[in-house]
């Protein structure tokens, strides 16, 4: 049996999968198993940052397994203390960390954190979080009630209580009680349709929150890992949020979650855990991505390549305003609004028939996630391929 055929009889059917089975990458670069090339603009929506292949990476991980993979966090692991090292000095915060294996395990993290600071704050329990239509914060029976879209809780229940949904930021103080215990927003809405915050409005809520003394969360699962031009787009929108999550790009395609805090005092020894989370494999990836990236901030070429990237797709956007209505998102977390949302899904597939991977995001929102450090070789031939497939719509 093929690769499709062993899916369809021993995988559930829990993604509409494209017939398409890649077997190397390089950079983003794409090969499938008939010798096609892509050029990847998803990087595994977000994951692979510095891209598929990476020499770097893939050294320190064969350099790292040789040695040890795995032992518990029973024992001390130094590329688990030097990644948390690594990440709280990138991002500018006074944090600990907690690593984890995906963003839901990371905002799971975060929502303990949340509610048993709550539980010790104050007389009466504190437990509320409020979280904002089209947000996404993962599949776990908890944070897909934490995701505010009804169309999210329809199975799976009862759910954990506590979670409301605000409309968006302005609304959120509205809702506000002596129960609330923190707010947790995505400063770029990826899945909701690649949505930036209102800066005003997130540094306004964040004052807010602080008079209040309810706290801050901010999922970086998406935007966190210099996807948004700096290593948090809390450094974005010039912010310190209380908990932090992050996931997909700071491992490099090596799975890995991360929650950490500024309130370091809250969880005690027993209260988390996790068998896998920050083994070995994973934290030695996570510190070469963190080097790899913070190299590529300092020497310029990282600002280089957002600004290259960001210039042709507004090119295409001019070229094709007939298809989309706007261009929207920060650093390499872009997207194009689609005119007609029936023509995403032909958009994307043109696209992949032409050799460049793309994305949806939300309902109408044509997604560009490229690894980091795509070339402006590969930025241009993605473009191409982009133009061939929208002219032959
Ligand atoms: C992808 C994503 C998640 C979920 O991460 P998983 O690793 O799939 O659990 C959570 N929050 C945001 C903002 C995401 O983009």
């Amino acid at each position: 049996m093929n690769t499709k055929e062993l899916n369809d009889k021993y995988v559930l059917p829990t993604y509409g999968r494209a017939d398409v089975e890649f077997v190397s990458g390089d950079n983003a670069r794409l090969i499938d198993i008939n010798a096609k090339e892509y050029i990847d603009f998803t990087s595994g929506i977000g994951v692979v940052s510095v891209g598929h292949a990476n020499k770097r990476v893939n050294s320190a991980i064969t350099k790292q397994i040789s040695k040890i993979t795995h032992i518990s966090n029973l024992y001390n692991i130094a590329p688990q203390a030097k990644a948390a090292q690594k990440i709280v000095k990138a991002s500018g915060l006074e944090m600990q960390c907690f690593f984890g294996n995906s963003g839901a395990e990371a905002n799971e993290g975060a929502i303990k954190i949340a509610r048993k600071w709550g539980e010790k704050d104050g007389e009466i329990k504190k437990y509320k979080i409020i979280t904002l239509q089209q947000s996404f914060h993962g599949r776990t029976i908890t944070t897909v009630k934490a995701t505010g879209q009804e169309s999210m809780h329809n199975y799976f229940g009862p759910f954990p209580d506590g979670f409301v949904y605000a409309d968006d930021i302005s609304h959120v103080e509205s809702l506000l009680d002596n129960h609330t215990c923190g707010v947790m927003i995505e400063l770029v809405q990826g899945e909701g349709g690649v949505q930036p915050q209102d800066k005003k409005e997130v540094k306004a809520l964040e004052k807010l929150l602080k008079e209040k003394n309810i706290l801050l969360i901010v999922d970086e699962v998406q935007t966190g890992g210099y996807r948004t031009g700096e290593f948090l787009a809390s450094q974005v929108y010039d912010i310190k949020p209380d908990i932090v999550t992050l996931a997909k790009g700071v491992g490099g395609g090596v799975p890995i979650g991360i929650v950490m805090t500024s309130l370091t005092g809250v969880l005690t020894a027993g209260d988390h855990g996790s068998t896998f989370g920050g083994n070995y494999l994973s934290t030695a990836a996570t510190c070469e991505v963190v080097d790899i990236l913070n190299e590529m901030k300092a020497d310029g070429s990282l600002d280089d390549t957002i600004q290259y990237f960001n210039d042709k797709l507004e090119v295409f956007f001019q070229e094709y305003k007939i298809l989309f209505t706007q261009k929207v998102g920060i650093g390499l977390m872009c997207g194009l609004r689609v005119r007609d949302a029936d023509t995403l899904a032909s958009i994307i597939s043109h696209a992949t028939q032409e050799g460049v991977m793309v994305l949806k995001a939300g309902r109408n929102t044509l997604r560009f996630l490229p690894p980091l450090t795509i070339t402006k070789g590969e930025i241009d031939e993605g473009f191409n391929s982009l133009t061939r497939a929208v002219s032959s719509l």
